[in-house]
């Protein structure tokens, strides 16, 4: 990869405002002169040493110490930090609040020394006078805080240099006691509440007697080889960054009510009944759909036990996860199934995970009796195409409907009303999403492409499979060629937070990203393309990865200098514009005028097909354009006769205009 090196990412951290977030890369290049031409329209074309790919300073650095490598590999002395959590939490439906207690064994892993946590509070965007770039409810608290202890020590809420903790807004900074040095291990205590936001916030919360709870203990930032501390605010828009651990948690809720919730339920014989457990039992021997617990069963001593006092406990672990959600509701159905996801633990033998659907009977206008199928499909799909889903299930909860579609490790929320299309689609979606971010842990803030790009690419083999032959691809190409044309379309490299709107965060994050990757495809060939994608999501699983460590991954894979596509399509908003001009004949071959119109350079597939039926692929390789051509000549046969003549007639490269692309036209 050729690059050039920018002296710092232009992010700072607490700055909201709809800035370059390439401003500091070099400047535009400066368009190469114009070739000799009388016909059509030309744009110049950057010259070939323009097409470097900015690069930042901390990649840089972390290569230097070998964290990272030039292959795309984490490097031999990659390092991330760990976290052991123990939470309690009971939720008390009648004042929608929850307390929370836990304790955070945290691991420092890195080798440095540090004198000062963070912890995000991502409950605060509810805080009053909070900040934030989408519609929150007004009427909600962010995270009260009860005791906070670091080794042993309770500390207070002070400014100042000695042990104590201050929050600014979504970000809690912790002085530890003592230094905590590399290998040490400091554990942390936290007690706390918070009032569950209402139907309307952002990705959860409550709607009537449904509880979807999302952000709802105090969790690490991370602390990074590239950046050190990530400690962007959380305003509502740009999605997360979380760091890997362990959970072992406790939820209290009504005798009565379900949970459902990342990791496996440790106590069933407490909170289930025995028709509750013997239906699982069935369900997970099994490839069908069982109704675990139905319209009748819905009330404690039927699907649940009696519990104390009215109140049960339901104890969940997770492991290697970078997040923990749970969802509780009197009101749910939960219909349960298994799916097979290959070889998941590496012992040779094909493994399965428990596939459930949480939903309330009325949401079966919205397909939810189908969500445990879907389910099903989308895992198994994923696990053959991406990699074996690792976790112990994968669970669709019906949430409020602000939820529309929102992923959490094993798990996703949505709402919403939805037809069949939109319901596999969104279902497809987010389970996607257990590859990228939830096992390929990316920093979705400062990369929306790096999960959301991938997971509508995704998404969009997903339902080919599911609908065979349906073209997602297609209305995510449209998408994107759409906006494409307006003058706010955004580069791909650019923070969530600093959108100029949201739909030219939409394109960028989601619509674009997925079309470049079938461009990307479209350079490499399927079986390359493929094969870069699966070694990315093996060197990176449970690892935070940069965007260059997945470039450089397609690169080393591949053998191939990509400079010019990352430049164009990641860091610019260059459009593609390949056209005949036209087509004359001379002596016994026709001669095809082939012109570079747009900004971006790609390779032209020139198909011939001619009246006997056959058809040839003439490939114009990029390099014509990067030397700074802006048309070329392609010779073909005159005979046998040639019907037509198109530019890339499987549509897997976003050209901006078909029309220029077919002759006859
Ligand atoms: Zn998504």
């Amino acid at each position: 990869m050729a690059r050039c090196v920018l002296a710092r990412w232009p992010f700072p951290v607490l700055l909201l405002a709809v800035v370059s977030a390439c401003s500091g890369r070099p400047a535009t290049p400066t368009p190469a002169p114009a070739p000799a031409s009388t016909r059509g329209g030309t744009t110049p074309a950057p010259a070939v040493h323009a097409m470097t790919v900015p690069t930042l300073e901390g990649y840089e650095l972390a290569v230097g110490r070998g964290t990272r490598t030039r292959t795309g590999a984490p490097g031999p002395h990659y390092w991330q930090q760990w976290a052991e959590y123990t939470l309690q939490a009971e939720l008390n439906p009648v004042s929608k609040r929850m307390t929370g207690k836990g304790t955070i064994k945290y691991s420092n892993r890195s080798p440095d020394t540090l004198r000062t946590l963070y912890v995000q509070l991502l409950e605060n965007i509810y805080a009053p006078g909070a900040r934030h770039n989408t519609n929150v409810p007004w009427s909600v608290e962010g995270i009260t805080l009860g005791r906070v202890a670091a080794q042993g020590t309770d500390l207070a809420a002070v400014s100042g240099e000695g042990p104590g903790y201050e929050v600014s807004g979504t970000i809690l900074r912790l002085r530890l006691p003592k230094p905590l040095v590399p290998g040490g291990t400091a554990d942390l205590a936290f007690e706390w509440k918070l009032r569950v936001p209402p139907d309307g916030a952002p990705r959860g919360g409550q709607d009537g007697e449904v509880y979807f709870m999302n952000y709802w203990y105090p969790q690490m930032a991370v602390y990074d080889d590239i950046n050190g501390w990530q400690i962007d605010q959380y305003f509502g828009n740009a999605e997360f960054y979380m760091g890997y651990g362990n959970y072992d948690v406790s939820l209290t809720v009504p005798a009565g009510w379900l949970v459902t919730a990342t990791g496996t339920l440790q106590n069933p014989d407490d909170v289930l009944t025995g028709q509750t457990r013997a239906r699982l039992d069935s369900a997970r021997a099994g490839h069908g759909i069982v109704h675990v617990v139905t319209d009748v069963d819905r009330e404690a001593g039927r699907s649940t036990t009696a519990g104390k006092d009215g109140k049960l406990t339901w104890h969940f672990r997770a492991e290697n996860v970078r997040d923990v959600a749970w969802a509780a509701s009197a009101r749910y159905l939960w219909d349960a199934t298994t799916a097979a996801v290959g070889d998941a633990n590496g012992d040779g033998k094909p493994d399965s995970s428990l596939i459930q659907a949480f939903w309330r009977p009325e949401q079966r206008v919205s397909h939810w009796d189908e969500s445990a199928r879907y389910a099903q499909h989308s895992i198994e799909f994923f696990s053959k195409y991406l990699w074996p889903y690792p976790y112990p299930h994968m669970t669709a909860v019906d949430g409020p409907s602000s939820c529309g579609g929102m992923e959490y490790p094993m798990m996703t929320c949505i709402g919403g009303q939805w037809d069949t299309l939109g319901m596999y689609e969104v279902t497809t979606h987010e389970i996607g999403h257990m590859w990228f971010p939830m096992m390929v842990g990316s920093d979705e803030k400062r990369f929306a492409w790096m999960d959301e790009g991938l997971t509508q690419f995704d998404q969009s083999q997903s339902m080919d499979d599911f609908f065979k032959g349906f073209d997602d691809e297609a209305r995510n190409r449209k998408n994107y060629l759409d906006y494409s044309m307006v003058a706010s379309e955004v580069e791909l490299m650019h923070h969530g937070d600093r959108f100029p709107s949201y739909n030219a965060y939409g394109v960028a994050a989601y619509y674009k990203p997925a079309t470049v990757l079938v461009a990307l495809r479209g350079v490499l060939g399927r079986d390359l393309f493929h094969k870069a994608l699966v070694e990315y999501i093996r060197r990176w699983q449970y690892k935070h990865p940069s965007p260059y460590d997945f470039f450089e991954t397609v690169e080393d894979v591949s053998g191939r200098d990509l400079s010019w596509f990352w430049r164009t399509w990641f860091f610019e908003t260059w459009r593609l514009d390949q056209a005949i001009d036209s087509v004359s004949t001379v002596g016994d071959s026709l001669e095809v005028e082939v012109e570079n119109r747009g900004r971006a350079p790609m390779p032209v597939p020139l198909v011939v097909t001619r009246t006997d039926g056959r058809a040839d692929t003439v490939t114009v390789p990029v390099d014509v354009w990067l030397g700074g051509a802006k048309r070329t000549t392609v010779k073909v046969a005159k005979e046998p006769a040639v019907k037509s003549i198109e530019i890339d007639p499987g549509r897997e490269f976003p050209d901006v205009d078909r029309d220029n692309q077919r002759w006859p036209r």
